[in-house]
């Protein structure tokens, strides 16, 4: 299977599983692909079993449904009964095993918490684990009064900070004038800059999440009176200071900020928060191959949100009535005109590079959007960090079809910011030269930029084509992932179908590359 929807759970030692983060998939039987199985939650069996009730569930009878004819798993609190959906699980029914009958919940946010399990798996849902009547002792932070309940040892979770994380908990007061109201946040996070505040404001509500290392600190506020649309955000890199400057619609004074929502001055781990999703309006839509088109969308006027290097979004859309999410990474208008300054578009427009698959799930219904049409936008996911680049020598990127699309932000952010940079070499795998993205744009910037260098391989190239030929294999790393100079810093960054990923990084580890060396993009 080239590219399926994402598989709910990991399996640390599995045979199955990619090298270094890549999530490998087994093949499914025919007729049991995503499409299928949302079919089969249309169809009015009692997928769940209990001919619609939906009861509550004890520790022991969770326990009792562990075997493949009979599962049944926890996922923040809720039960679901998933023997129907195990042979159309992506990722094979030995990895769902590892949470038969038991709490799934960390080993499924290991992988994939942004995978829509509500809405995938509502059918199968047996009910919710039972209330065990014990007192929690453990620090609570901030958590909702329903959640300070513990739920027979499991979900939902309780909202902890460990202490290496309490003092970094961050801050926040307001103040206002006239014209305006500040919300000035202090995270006490040296080289705090905009990309790690996210903010949105929509129907007189406020949702700040703002990001300190690995954590994320959220305001969620109904606002006490009307805000206009436009906001403003600084940072201040020294001492970690975040304000945020809404305009008020009338000229009143504010008796307060407004009244807490749900998760209001929660810090939690990031891969504990929930996405959020706001609707991004298509702006444009052209092609760049024959399959593959940019669409351009347009952040709301009242969002701020800047997608770092290396990191993607979620779109989601409902298809068949099921919400299907799908991964997808920004790249820029192209590859060669944005290079001297970070363009005003970064943090007003998205723009994506997407290969429409005609017999896919989601890229069909992504191609009908038509200009003017709105889409549901993730916060950004992905754990590259611009740090493994800042004092690099030697960059080598390996990309297969559209897996070239983390490069091209990685491309632009290096030779425009990396000073130690000596060599940046691409080396493009595609099937024809008519799939090779970007190709000219490549070529241009090999006579524009000295350190850089493509080479492009092709899998099914036609009699005219006079370059390399074949798939990724050690003979051809080997020639081309060179150091510079003896002991020069180097990063590797692979990306392309999980197969290729895969074997990539074993080829890699061969040639000697050590693990910090080596960077996989998953989502
Ligand atoms: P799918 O339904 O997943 O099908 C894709 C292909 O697989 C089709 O050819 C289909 O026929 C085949 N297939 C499906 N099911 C089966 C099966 N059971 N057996 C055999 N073959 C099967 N893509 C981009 O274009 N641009 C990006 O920027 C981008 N960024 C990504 C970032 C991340 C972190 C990740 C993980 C993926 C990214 N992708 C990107 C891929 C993207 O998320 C989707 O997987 C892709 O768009 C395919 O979606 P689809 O639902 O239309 O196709
Ligand atoms: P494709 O099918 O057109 O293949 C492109 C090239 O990849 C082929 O020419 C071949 O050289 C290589 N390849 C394909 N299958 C292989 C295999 N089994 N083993 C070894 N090499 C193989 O590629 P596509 O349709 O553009 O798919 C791109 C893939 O990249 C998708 O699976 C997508 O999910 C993934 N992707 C991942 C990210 C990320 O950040 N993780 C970003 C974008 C795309």
């Amino acid at each position: 299977m080239l590219n399926v929807p994402a598989q709910a759970f990991p399996a640390p030692g599995s045979q199955q599983r990619a090298a270094a983060g890549g999530r490998s998939k087994v093949p499914l039987k025919p007729g049991r692909s995503l499409m299928d199985w949302i079919r089969l939650t249309k169809s009015g069996r009692d997928l769940a079993g209990l001919k619609g009730r939906l009861i509550e569930v004890t520790e022991d009878e969770l326990a009792k449904h562990s075997k493949k004819e009979d599962c049944w798993i926890c996922i923040r609190g809720l039960v679901y009964n998933i023997t129907p959906y195990m042979e159309y699980h992506p990722g094979g029914e030995d990895e769902l095993m590892r949470a038969a009958g038991r709490d799934g919940t960390d080993l499924f946010d290991q992988v994939h918490r942004w995978v829509n399990y509500e809405s995938m798996l509502k059918e199968c849902l047996v009910g919710r684990m039972a209330f065990k009547p014990v007192t929690v002792t453990t620090e609570i932070c901030c958590a909702p009064p329903e959640e300070k309940k513990l739920l027979n040892g499991m979900l939902p979770k309780i909202k902890v900070l460990d202490t290496s994380s309490r003092d970094l908990t961050p801050s926040y007061e307001w103040f206002q004038t006239d014209y305006s109201v500040t919300v000035v946040i202090y995270t006490k996070q040296k080289g705090m800059n905009s990309e790690m505040v996210i903010v949105d404001q929509q129907d007189g509500r406020l949702r700040v999440d703002i990001i300190v290392k690995n954590y994320s600190y959220l305001l969620h506020i109904e606002l006490n009176c009307a805000v206009q649309e436009d906001i403003a955000v600084r940072t201040s890199e020294k001492v970690g200071k975040v304000e945020i400057v809404l305009k008020k619609k009338d000229n009143i004074h504010w008796s307060k900020l407004g009244e807490p929502l749900e998760s209001h001055k929660s810090f939690i781990r990031c891969t504990e928060r929930g996405l959020y999703y706001r609707k991004c309006k298509l702006i444009s839509k052209t092609e760049v191959t024959h399959d593959t088109k940019l669409f351009c969308l347009m952040l709301p006027q009242s969002t701020h949100l800047e997608v770092p290097v290396g990191q993607h979004v979620y779109l989601k859309q409902i298809i068949a009535g099921t919400e299907i999410v799908k991964p997808y990474t920004p790249v820029s208008f192209s590859l060669i005109s944005d290079f001297k300054e970070p363009s005003h578009h970064d943090s007003t427009h998205l723009i994506l590079m997407i290969k429409i698959y005609p017999n896919g799930l989601f890229t069909p219904k992504l191609d009908h959007l038509q200009i003017g049409d709105c889409i549901s936008v993730s916060n950004p996911g992905g754990s590259f960090k611009k740090s493994q680049v800042q004092t690099l020598e030697d960059l080598f990127l390996l990309a297969a079809g559209t897996g070239f699309t983390p490069m091209v932000k990685l491309l632009n952010y290096v030779l425009t910011n990396v000073c130690s940079l000596r060599t940046v070499k691409l080396m493009f795998f595609n099937k024809t030269e008519d799939d090779i993205l970007w190709k000219s744009q490549l070529e241009e910037l090999t006579l524009t930029d000295k350190r850089f260098e493509v080479q492009f391989i092709l899998s099914e190239p036609t009699r005219e084509w006079k370059g390399k030929q074949g798939k990724i294999s050690l003979s051809l790393l080997s020639e081309f992932v060179k150091r510079s100079k003896k002991d020069s810093k180097v990063l590797i960054c692979v990306c392309g179908p999980a197969l290729f990923t895969e074997q990539g990084i074993r080829f890699l580890q061969d040639l000697g590359y050590s693990k910090e060396e080596i960077h996989s993009f998953t989502a």
